[in-house]
């Protein structure tokens, strides 16, 4: 439970009351404004299970103007809100802390306009990422980020973290992609930034302010979404290396003989492989090495494309820069090869407890985290791994312990956070803060940038009702 592990105490908000429950009915009819306790559950969860919310209500807006309504009554009334979407973010952002009513976006999910020329989508924020990009499929496009996590989470999820994912080394993240939104705010007032285009410097770029801001400024309802060709090809190589050292070398060499067709590039150490294989069963196609790349190459003309990966594939092995690898075209090779990659958390479930740390680094110090991690603990947890998306920095490391121990947690965290500051790293790359890191906001970033950060959750947010107790530190 968050109050005794985290040590948080309620803010002075009302308790909901019957008078309040019967607004929220009268407006969306009981099938879409939820108090019975087992229909509640799962929005009190998060997805690998680490929090527990308590939620007494949960309302499924369809429309803006339902949202609107919602929260200039939930302003009035002094009632903490909590925004969630598909609910699988990682740090807490989208679970009740206390008795935040949910307002999900789960009936949120039509795809409203498709420009196929500009290649721009306008949506409502519930939509499912892949819902989203089957449609674009059809148009020979698609959405311009991918993760795990796609057949759950919603765009507006994405975007109020500004989640990065399997893609971001070729497509760049959301406030490139994102051309426009529209936000509600906390009095319930409608900000339509809604712009479809690709040039628009009228003014302040307000839809900035919404994008990662894990909705703790205002109520995201719909997006426009840039949205690149879909290649028609895709090759993927899956490489054993010896050591980290051969990892860098081998990046280096992957852009220069790849550059113009590189789609994605994973790394995992073995740990990593063999907790896929504890856990799930998933095996190395090639055998055991001590560091494993992903290599995607995506473009338009698929004998062009293999050659220039065969070539590299090559010249890699002949320069020793790899220890051994495979290479594939056929769709269902490169499924099953992606796959391993992207049941890494799926095997998060299985554990007595894991810490999840994801980190920014510069690529000299991306692997040497783990391995000083590791010493700082000793023998204390049952593993220390690392993967993630090397072309982006983004290193994910993971701390599987027998049983929660909170003492551990700080300790860890004491230790992590202030070795990734020495380091002029991030630790958090692409989750976002929620509610696990926001207690460390000050470590990353100068008292006068925390302080503007203040400024502004006032100013847009003067009652604090938008998801209390989330990204800023609490006092
Ligand atoms: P939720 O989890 O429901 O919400 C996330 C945050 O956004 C919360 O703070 C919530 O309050 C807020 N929010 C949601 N909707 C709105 C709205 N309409 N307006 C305002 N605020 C809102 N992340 C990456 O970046 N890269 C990855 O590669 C990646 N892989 C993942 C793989 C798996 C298997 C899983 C489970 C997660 C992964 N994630 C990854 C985490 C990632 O943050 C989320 O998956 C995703 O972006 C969150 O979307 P969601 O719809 O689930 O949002």
């Amino acid at each position: 439970p968050y109050k005794e592990t985290y040590n948080v105490q309620r803010k002075g908000f009302n308790e909901l009351r019957q008078e309040h429950i019967h607004f929220f009915e009268e407006l969306l009819g009981k099938h879409r404004a939820i108090t019975d306790t087992p229909n509640l559950e799962k929005y009190n969860e998060d997805w690998i299970n680490n929090l527990r919310g308590s939620t007494p209500m949960v309302l499924k807006p369809k429309t803006t103007q339902e949202v609107s309504r919602i929260l200039s009554f939930c302003n009035e009334n002094n009632l903490a809100v909590c925004p969630q979407a598909g609910n699988t973010g990682l740090v807490g952002g989208q679970l009740p802390v206390f008795d935040e009513i949910v307002i999900s976006t789960e009936l949120m999910n039509d795809v409203i306009s498709l420009d196929v020329a500009s290649g721009v989508v306008i949506c409502q924020a519930g939509c499912i990422l892949e819902n989203i990009d089957k449609i674009l499929a059809e148009n020979g496009l698609m959405v311009p980020l991918d993760l795990g996590a796609k057949g759950s989470c919603h765009i507006g999820g994405n975007v109020s973290t500004n989640a990065g994912g399997l893609r971001l080394l070729r497509y760049g993240n959301l406030h490139g992609n994102v051309l426009g939104l529209e936000v509600v705010n906390a009095n319930g007032e409608i900000i339509d930034c809604l712009s479809a285009l690709k040039k628009d410097n009228t003014g302040y770029h307000l839809k900035h302010l919404f994008i990662g801001s894990e909705g703790t400024l205002g109520f995201i309802t719909k997006v426009a979404l840039q949205c690149p060709p879909r290649p028609k090809h895709t090759n993927v190589a899956f490489l054993g290396l010896q050591n980290f050292e051969k990892v860098l070398k081998t990046f280096k060499k992957v852009k220069e003989d790849l550059g113009e067709i590189l789609s994605a590039v994973e790394v995992m150490d073995y740990k990593t492989m063999e907790f896929v294989n504890e856990k799930l069963s998933v095996k190395s196609p090639i055998g055991e090495y001590p560091f494993y790349l992903l290599i995607e190459t995506s473009g338009s003309n698929s004998s062009h494309d293999g050659e220039k990966l065969e070539a590299f594939f090559e010249a890699a092995l002949q320069k020793h820069l790899i220890l051994n690898g495979t290479v594939a075209s056929e769709p269902n090779k490169v499924n099953a090869i992606w796959s391993i990659r992207e049941k890494i958390p799926d095997g998060f479930k299985f554990c007595g407890a894991l810490f999840c740390y994801d980190l920014s680094l510069p690529l000299e110090h991306y692997f040497t985290i783990v391995d000083d991690t590791t010493k700082h603990l000793g023998k204390l947890p049952q593993k220390v791994f690392g993967f993630g998306h090397l072309g982006d920095g983004n290193l994910h490391l993971q701390i599987e312990l027998h049983e929660f121990s909170k003492d551990v947690k700080e300790n860890i965290e004491h230790f992590l956070f202030n070795r990734v500051k020495q380091l002029k790293g991030s630790f958090s790359a692409e989750h976002g803060i929620g509610f696990l890191k926001a207690q460390h906001l000050e470590l990353a970033r100068s008292e006068n940038a925390v302080k503007l950060m203040k400024e502004l959750k006032k100013l847009l947010d003067p009652k604090g009702i938008l998801n209390p107790y989330k990204v800023l530190p609490r006092q």
